[in-house]
């Protein structure tokens, strides 16, 4: 019989994110018992919030040392959560935070670390499932090894949904070298949500394509009015942006370029492999190495003004032969008198 630990952290305002509830409802899938471990300033509120979910006990690693991610306190608390519980299974969230710590964590217990889950079936045995080799290849594979340690990606899982209540939190005491404690995060440097544009909870990725910048029909080129419109969009829909290589090479060649676009929006075989609901690709020519950055994209639509253009080819479900500068205008007035 399997312990399931569920492994997570609280956020700055103590409560949990959606991935760590999809963590917990991938762990409650597994039979056997199941003990949540939270790791926080004060967690109470966390554990409250998912008291409901059937769990034997629930494990706390809590104080101000706890509050911030740091390799050194987050892996001495996870290892004493684990042992706390005596895992076998530690299902946990496969964050930067998480990830960075899992596989020492796994080391010290003696255990092993899979990082990349995309799937849990544990209808029988406990099979997981992640990508090899950017995406090419799926492998699907057991262990024998325990503690096994399970980092599931973000957006794999339906997020556990259940009662409320009040939770009796057992606190797990972490003894904390000088080392562990030698790093301190002063201060967090980030844009501004709306300047933001890499969202990967967004329902629809917008992505521009070199096109923007090449000369229209008049004989010019429009980047002003593009980088508007691109925007404007973002700004109305909250869509997460996406880029196609060559756009985001452009800046390196000394061409006129849309600024707020950076080698991170870029999606594709060298680039990033999001998971959205929905895809609107404009300007952009579809090839196979952009393309295949879309292969967990469920709904594909691009608009280009080829119609012999790479997603013709089977590669978007709808393709608007069309000048999506005007198409893109068109939506953004119609969405702005929604508003
Ligand atoms: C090893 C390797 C790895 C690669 N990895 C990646 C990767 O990760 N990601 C990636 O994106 N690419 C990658 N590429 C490059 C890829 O093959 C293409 O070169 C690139 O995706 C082309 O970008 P694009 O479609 O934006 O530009 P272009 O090929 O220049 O296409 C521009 C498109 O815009 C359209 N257009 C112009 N004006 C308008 C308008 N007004 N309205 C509508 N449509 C218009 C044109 O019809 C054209 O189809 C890789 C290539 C190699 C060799």
């Amino acid at each position: 019989m399997e312990t399931v630990l569920v492994l997570t952290y609280t956020e700055t305002d103590g409560s949990l994110a959606k991935h760590a509830l999809e963590v917990l409802a991938a762990a409650k899938a597994i039979k056997g018992t199941l003990v949540v471990g939270l790791i926080g300033e004060n967690v109470q509120a966390a554990a409250n919030r998912i008291a409901g979910c059937g769990a034997a006990r629930f494990l706390g690693a809590t104080g101000k040392d706890f509050a911030q991610a740091r390799y050194g306190s987050d892996a001495a608390a996870a290892e004493a959560i684990c042992r706390a519980a005596k895992a076998t299974i530690v299902i946990a969230l496969a964050t930067s935070r998480w990830n960075r710590i899992l596989a020492g964590v796994a080391h010290r217990l003696g255990g092993r670390a899979d990082m990349h889950v995309t799937d849990i079936d544990a209808a029988d045995a406990i099979v997981v499932t992640r990508w090899y080799y950017r995406q090419r290849m799926e492998a699907a594979f057991q262990r024998t090894q325990r503690p096994w340690v399970i980092a599931l990606e973000a957006g794999c899982a339906q997020p556990w949904k259940g009662d409320a209540g009040t939770a009796k939190v057992e606190t797990v005491t972490v003894t904390l070298s000088d080392a562990a404690k030698r790093t301190a995060v002063t201060g967090v440097k980030a844009p501004s949500a709306d300047q933001q544009t890499i969202r990967p909870d967004a329902k629809v990725l917008f992505v521009a394509g070199a096109g923007w910048t090449k000369k229209q029909a008049d004989g010019q080129t429009h980047v002003k009015d593009a980088e508007k419109l691109i925007l404007d969009f973002l700004g109305l829909t909250k869509a997460s942006l996406g880029s196609s290589k060559s756009l985001v090479d452009l800046s390196g060649e000394g061409q006129a370029v849309l600024p707020f676009m950076s080698h991170l929006n870029q999606v594709g075989q060298t680039g990033a492999t999001p998971r959205h609901p929905k895809g609107l690709s404009t300007c952009c020519h579809g090839e196979e190495p952009h393309a295949v950055g879309w292969r967990f994209i469920n709904e594909r639509r691009a608009i280009n003004l080829d119609a012999n253009c790479g997603w013709a080819r089977g590669k978007a479900d709808v393709l608007y032969v069309a000048d999506a500068f005007e198409v893109i205008r068109k939506i953004n007035a119609l969405l702005a008198g929604k508003k």
